[in-house]
């Protein structure tokens, strides 16, 4: 490992250590889980440097504190990059990541409690999409809607129907544990049926989006929103993108002053947020930057071959995926029939150096604390510079740990150092010299 932080490790070693032995962990194993990336030295950089010192409450031109002329132009070009990479209207990029993008998207469109119709977590939806323990579902109704239990698949005509009966207010469409593209125009016909603001959360696949690789709910959304940690590989942030105008401002708020880009700002400052984080946002600015260079297509196209690539090894040796393949970076590896639990293979995973997380699949009948699933992307691992080859490496790896499930820690312990040999030719941005 180089030594990177020359400040810190001198006065605070013990941190410094901790940040270094982190770091070789992730060198050394897969970085599987489908949420997370590696992001450049220079987004790392730029979430490191002095920019952290600076309050610039409010927005561009507009701010509570002086001093913030050189500030402006960062989130300026911010903004504007962002809404080059997807073609957007209006952009807020002061959201301090999904979540809290999430909760200003409900003040900006929800006056009450009324309904919101999202995808359960059980079923691939996130925490914010009206679940349960979230703010979202305690202050919020949720209508649920899922993949079918049997294919995994969203059935748009049974969607229709359920917005048809309960009419809510806003539709999110978007997953954290869905393989497969999601028909942003079908949604919005069925949202324009029943008045419905429709909300693309699109946390994992935006930089699938931004390279081209997917198509974009930007055209045919009221709102869309994101991460910037995932398959976009910025900094952890998160932001907004919307139409200026609200379609639906006679009907809802006939007596506001506020279009639609208006009360999304309002909703993240003042509503819910004091300071942005302006290092973070030089950050994400650095990645929109990345983003509009043509090497990230290369990128985001690589990242689902390689998906698609692993999905068929892992098929050929019988090991069933839902939905039966993948569209994205993800694959939900399906272990229903088996004896053992998605978590007790998400474990011998790790044990063998390959990091992953259990999760639920459609038709799951075990309880969410162990599931019957296993969630994967190939996001971080094409970052590295893998390839289909190194997916058919990778694929043999996870075929000899379920081969020998239910007790797979003699070959998990035999593939660690195998996985730890074959990361050495890899060079991770941020954790090796580049
Ligand atoms: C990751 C994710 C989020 C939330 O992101 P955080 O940055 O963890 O708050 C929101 N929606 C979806 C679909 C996600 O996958």
């Amino acid at each position: 490992m180089p030594e990177r932080y020359p400040h810190l490790k001198e006065q605070d070693p013990e941190i410094y250590a901790l940040i270094q032995k982190q770091a070789a962990y992730e060198a050394s194993t897969l970085k599987m889980i489908a949420s997370e990336n590696y992001a450049s030295y220079s987004v790392l950089e730029a979430t490191g440097s002095s920019l952290t010192n600076k309050y610039a409450e409010g927005y561009p031109a507009a701010r509570y504190y002086e001093g913030n002329e050189v500030i402006d132009e960062v989130e300026n070009l911010c903004i504007n990059r962002l809404k080059q990479v997807f073609g957007a209207e209006h952009a807020n990029v002061q959201p301090l990541s999904g979540s809290p993008a999430n909760s200003a998207v409900y003040r900006a469109v929800m006056a009450g409690a009324e309904k919101v119709m999202g995808m359960p977590v059980n079923l691939g939806g996130h925490l914010t999409h009206g679940w349960k323990v979230n703010f979202s579902g305690m202050d919020y109704t949720q209508v649920p809607f899922g993949p079918s239990p049997e294919t995994g698949l969203l059935d748009y005509d049974q969607i229709r129907e359920i917005a048809k009966a309960e009419r809510p207010r806003m539709i999110w469409c978007g997953a954290t544990a869905y393989p497969r593209r999601i028909d942003y125009e079908k949604f919005a016909e069925i949202a324009a049926e029943v008045d419905a603001y429709l909300v693309a959360d699109i946390a994992h696949i935006s930089g699938l989006i931004a390279g081209g690789a997917l198509p974009s709910p930007v055209p045919y959304c009221d709102i869309v929103t994101s991460t910037t940690h995932k398959m976009m590989r910025g900094p952890r942030s998160g932001f907004i993108l919307c139409k200026e105008a609200d379609r639906y401002q006679e009907k809802y708020y006939p007596t506001s002053k506020f279009n639609l880009a208006k009360r999304i700002d309002r909703a993240v400052f003042p509503g819910l947020q004091g300071g942005p984080h302006e290092n973070v946002i030089a950050a994400m600015a650095v990645a929109f930057g990345e983003a509009l260079k043509p090497e990230f297509k290369d990128y985001a196209a690589q990242v689902i071959k390689n998906a698609r690539h692993l999905g068929e090894c892992l098929v050929k040796e019988g090991i069933n995926l839902a939905t039966g393949g993948t569209d994205t970076h993800m694959l939900l590896l399906d272990f229903r029939k088996e004896e053992f639990t998605g978590k007790d293979m998400s474990d011998a995973l790790a044990k063998a150096g390959i990091i992953a997380n259990f999760n639920m699949v459609p038709g799951d009948q075990r309880k969410p604390a162990v599931t019957s699933g296993v969630r994967m992307g190939t996001g971080a691992l094409t970052t590295m510079g893998m390839k289909e080859k190194d997916m058919e490496q990778v694929a043999s790896w996870i075929v000899r740990i379920v081969r020998a499930m239910p007790d797979a820690s003699a070959v998990s312990a035999q593939i660690r150092g195998e996985v730890a040999e074959y990361c050495k030719q890899f060079k991770v941005p941020g954790l090796w010299e580049e």
